[in-house]
């Protein structure tokens, strides 16, 4: 049986790698059942909400999105739509692969990049500070870290490298100068790793440095975990060692539902040209299938994927060609065979 999917075409550039991605599925012969919702501007068209109840209730019925990039609208009213997605499903995972597929300054990167997803900075709690006639004379947000938060972050880490027979486990942290809060996600970290001593091999850097020992020899790390901003900013970081934005997948997950997008945003740049690499949202949505057991078809999809790009004969402008999103599609198709 068909298994049902939500999927969330999005803004600027994702409707068009949302088509092209459902037709490399559908190449494949992925037994899913599509189910189509609107969020972000889309969502405002139709529904004057960004993330209107139908779609939310989609995804509580299926329990799986493949979501394209959504513009929040500016200014008051709106809600954030991520913030509301990871509340309303509790995606405290945010699980960001990357690996070379093409030899460049690198030749050998893999890395896997957890990121705590609910808690720290970007829990919303800001406020401005009045101080005399001046209304924003000083700002202050609040970093929230929690013992159950962060024990559940490194234990996803820490089972995920098992699953995916992976050797070690890199905590991030700034608890030199964070001594509460980062000093807590350190403190839970180490208890945790003991709990894998002789499975899972652990070591723990400090976030300026780890910035550094990744442009310079990121070979080295295998499973990365650390906290909210860390993770959203070490992740790019990561993905540009690896050929950019293009060909970046991410997945949120929670206790029972999981929602699959591509790290990079709406691109208005070069929205409606056709030349946006759909790549990011194709792996994503591997690892979609993985997520609903269709292993095999993931592979499959990613091998044709790889191969494309490799052959390079067929690539789109940020992987230095002249094809269309259309172009690099059918070429993928041609390989799944
Ligand atoms: P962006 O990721 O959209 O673009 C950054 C640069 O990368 C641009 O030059 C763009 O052309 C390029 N790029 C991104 N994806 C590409 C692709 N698939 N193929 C080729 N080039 C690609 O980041 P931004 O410009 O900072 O953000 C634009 C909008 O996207 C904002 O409204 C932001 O809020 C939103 N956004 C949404 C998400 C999400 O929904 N998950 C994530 C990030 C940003």
């Amino acid at each position: 049986m068909a298994t049902p999917v939500t999927l969330i075409p999005g803004d600027g550039i994702g409707p068009s790698i949302a088509d092209a991605t459902v037709r490399i599925l559908a190449a494949a012969g992925a037994d899913v059942e599509w189910d189509r919702q609107v969020a972000g501007m889309a969502g405002v068209a139709r529904w004057n909400d960004p993330i209107p109840d139908a779609t939310l209730d989609s995804i509580k019925r299926t329990r799986v999105a493949l979501k394209g990039p959504l513009e929040t609208p500016v200014g008051e009213g709106f809600r954030s739509i991520n913030v509301a997605l990871r509340k309303t499903f509790d995606l405290y995972a945010n699980v960001r692969p990357a690996h070379t597929i093409v030899p460049g300054r690198f030749d050998n990167v893999d890395i896997v990049l957890v990121r705590e997803n609910t808690e720290g900075l970007y829990i919303g709690v800001e406020h401005y500070v009045k101080i005399g006639d001046d209304p924003k004379a000083a700002a202050e947000s609040v970093a929230i870290i929690t013992r159950h938060g962060s024990e559940r972050i490194v234990r996803y880490a820490f089972d995920y490298a098992i699953a995916h027979n992976r050797q070690k486990v890199t905590l991030v942290h700034k608890a030199n100068i964070l001594k509460f809060s980062q000093g807590l996600f350190l403190d839970v970290g180490r208890l945790i790793a003991r709990e894998y001593e002789g499975r899972v091999h652990f070591e723990e850097r400090i976030i300026d440095a780890m910035a550094m020992h990744l442009v310079m020899r990121p070979e080295q790390f295998d499973v990365v975990v650390t906290t909210n901003l860390f993770g959203d900013i070490l992740s790019d970081e990561i993905s540009g060692l690896v050929g950019g934005l293009g060909l970046a997948p991410g997945a949120n997950f929670g206790t029972n539902t999981a929602i699959f997008e591509a790290v990079h945003g709406t691109a208005p740049d070069i929205a409606g040209r056709n030349i946006a690499n759909p790549g990011a949202l194709v792996l994503a949505a591997c690892m979609m299938l993985d997520h609903i057991g269709d292993r095999g078809r993931a592979e499959h999809i990613r091998h044709a994927f790889e191969g494309t790009i490799r052959d390079g004969a067929v690539l789109t402008r940020d992987l230095g060609g002249t094809s269309t999103t259309d172009e690099f599609t059918d070429a993928v198709i041609a390989r799944l065979g």
